[in-house]
C-alpha cells in the first residue's frame, strides 16, 4: 500500500487508474476478518465511472463506520434494531468527500452503536485483528482499522466518543485521530453520547490523515456543535515543531503492560535527541475518567436511543397494543451491552439519582477539563500509552462490563474535555502494534500531526503487514 500522495502520483503517470486501485483493495477484502457489513464495490465503479472528479481524494478508496449516513446504503450501527434501514441523506463528512472525489468501499463493523471496545459486540459478529485473528482489533471502529491494516481502503473514517478510533489503531499499527469536538461535523453520524462524539481518521500515517482532514473539517450550518474556525493544512507536516515542550502525566503510565511502557518510552527518548523538551506532569483525576465517562456517556445514549421504537426506523415486531410493540422491538433489536446502558443511563437521570451521578459526573468532567487546560499552560502536548495492553483475545471480555471499559482510561479523558488527540505506532510486542498518544491544545491537530510525522521521520514504523507492505 501506498500513501494517498503517491497513489495520485501514479494516476497522474498513468501507473494505474483510480478503477484499478479501487479493485485491488476490494480483493483484499478478506470475508473471515469480517470488517466490512455492507460492501459497496458496485456501487463505488458506478459513482466512478460517473464522475471522475478531481479534488484531494482523487480516486482513492476509503472505508466508512456503519453508523456514519450514505444516502441510498443501509446504516446498521451494527445492531438489529435498524434493520432494512437506508438513509435519505448523506453525512457532512460523505459529502465533501465525494466532492474531492474520494470513492467508497463500503461501511465497516462497529460495535452495536459504538458501544465496546472490541467490535465484538456486533450484530453481524465480531471483527477480528490481521495480525492475529484470535485477538480483537480494538473497538468500537474496529472494522474500520481492519480494512486500513489489511489493505481493503487507502483510508477510513470512525467514530470516537471515548477512544473508538484511537484504541483500534493502536492494536492495529495505524494512525488514528479524534479531532477537536466541533473540528468536524456530527451532521449524518449516529448519536451516541452527542456532547463526547466525534468523527474520527484511521490512517496509515499522519499526512495521510492531515489530508483526510482538510478535505471534512470546517464548520457545518447543520451542525451547532461544528466550530467556525479556518481549516488548516493539515497535511503540509514537515515543519519540525520547534521549542515546543511535551508533558509526560505519570499517571498514565500506570496499571499498563511493562512492554507498552518500554515502547512509549522509547518514542520519547528518539524525539528527546531531536532537541524537545520532556517534562513529567500530573493529572491527578485520571483515575475518575471511567466512572465519569460512563455515567454520562451512558445518560446522553439512553436519551439519544429511544428513538429506535419499532415505529419510525428499522425493526418491528407487533405487539398486543402500542407499549408492548415498543417493548418486543427494542427487545429483538438490542443486544445486552446497549440494553445495560440505555437502562443504567435512565437510571442515573432519575430524579432519585441525578444529583448523586449525572451531576456529580458533570463536575467530575469539569475538573477533568481544567486540569488538562492547567497542564498546557506548562506544556503543548502530552504523550501517552494509547492502550494499557496489546490487543486482548477475543471473548476474554465480552461477559465483563467493567474490564471492556479499562482501555478507556487512557483516550475517554480527552472526549470528556473535548480536546485533539492522536495515536501513532511505537512498536511491536510479539506480533501485535501497540501505539503511543499525543494529546493536544484545542484545535492544535496540526501540532499533534505534525509530532507524528516528526516520530515517523526518525524511528519509521516497520510492522506493517507484510503482504500490504508490499502490495
Ligand atoms: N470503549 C468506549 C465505550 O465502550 C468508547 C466507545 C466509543 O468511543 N464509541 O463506550
Amino acid at each position: 500500500m501506498k500513501t494517498i500522495l503517491e497513489y495520485q502520483e501514479q494516476f497522474k503517470k498513468k501507473e494505474i487508474t483510480p478503477l484499478g486501485l479501487l479493485e485491488n483493495c476490494l480483493e483484499n477484502i478478506n470475508p473471515s476478518l469480517n470488517a466490512y457489513i455492507t460492501v459497496t464495490g458496485e456501487f463505488a465503479k458506478r459513482e466512478l465511472k460517473k464522475n471522475n472528479k478531481e479534488g484531494k481524494l482523487k480516486g482513492i478508496p476509503i472505508a466508512i463506520k456503519d453508523n456514519i449516513n450514505i444516502k441510498g446504503i443501509p446504516t446498521t450501527c451494527a445492531s438489529n434494531v435498524l434493520k432494512g434501514f437506508v438513509p435519505p441523506f448523506s453525512a457532512t463528512v460523505i459529502e465533501r468527500i465525494e466532492k474531492n472525489g474520494g470513492i467508497f468501499t463500503g461501511k465497516t463493523n462497529l460495535d452495536e452503536f459504538g458501544m465496546g471496545s472490541s467490535t465484538e459486540r456486533s450484530f453481524y459478529g465480531p471483527t477480528k485483528n490481521p495480525f492475529d485473528p484470535t485477538k480483537v482489533p480494538g473497538g468500537s471502529s474496529g472494522g474500520s482499522a481492519v480494512a486500513v491494516a489489511s489493505g481493503s481502503a487507502v483510508i477510513s473514517l470512525g467514530s470516537d466518543t471515548g477512544g473508538s478510533v484511537r484504541q483500534p489503531a493502536s492494536y492495529c499499527g495505524l494512525v488514528g485521530l479524534k479531532p477537536t469536538y466541533g473540528r468536524v461535523s456530527r451532521y449524518g453520524l449516529v448519536a451516541f453520547a452527542s456532547s463526547l462524539d466525534q468523527i474520527g481518521i484511521i490512517g496509515r500515517n499522519a499526512e495521510d490523515v492531515g489530508i483526510m482532514l482538510e478535505v471534512i473539517a470546517g464548520y457545518d450550518p447543520k451542525d451547532s456543535t461544528s466550530y467556525e474556525k479556518e481549516v488548516e493544512d493539515y497535511s503540509n507536516l514537515n515543519e519540525i515543531p520547534k521549542d515546543i515542550k511535551i508533558g509526560i502525566p505519570e499517571e498514565y503510565f500506570k496499571q499498563i503492560d511493562p512492554e507498552v511502557h518500554s515502547s512509549v518510552m522509547e518514542i520519547k527518548s528518539k524525539i528527546e535527541k531531536e532537541g524537545i523538551y520532556f517534562k513529567s506532569v500530573s493529572l491527578p483525576t485520571t483515575g475518575y475518567i471511567i466512572p465519569t465517562y460512563q455515567v454520562i456517556s451512558y445518560a446522553e445514549a439512553s436519551s439519544n436511543l429511544a428513538r429506535y421504537d419499532g415505529v419510525r426506523y428499522g425493526l418491528r415486531k407487533e405487539g398486543e397494543d402500542f407499549h408492548d410493540t415498543i417493548r418486543k422491538s427494542r427487545d429483538k433489536g438490542f443486544l445486552p451491552e446497549v440494553k445495560r446502558r440505555i437502562l443504567v443511563g435512565t437510571f442515573v437521570l432519575s430524579s432519585e439519582a441525578i444529583a448523586e451521578y449525572y451531576e456529580r459526573a458533570d463536575l467530575i468532567r469539569r475538573l477533568i477539563t481544567q486540569e488538562f487546560n492547567e497542564v498546557f499552560k506548562e506544556v503543548d502536548y502530552l504523550l501517552t500509552p494509547a492502550t494499557p495492553t496489546p490487543a486482548f483475545p477475543i471473548g476474554e471480555r465480552t461477559d465483563d462490563p467493567i474490564r471492556m471499559h479499562v482501555p478507556d482510561r487512557m483516550t475517554a479523558g480527552v472526549n470528556l474535555a473535548g480536546l485533539p488527540a492522536v495515536v501513532a505506532p511505537a512498536g511491536m510486542v510479539g506480533k501485535l502494534p501497540i501505539g503511543y498518544q499525543i494529546i493536544g491544545k484545542p484545535f492544535d491537530e496540526k501540532g499533534i500531526l505534525s509530532v507524528v510525522r516528526l516520530v515517523e521521520k526518525v524511528a519509521p514504523f516497520k510492522g506493517f503487514l507484510k503482504e500490504i507492505q508490499d502490495g
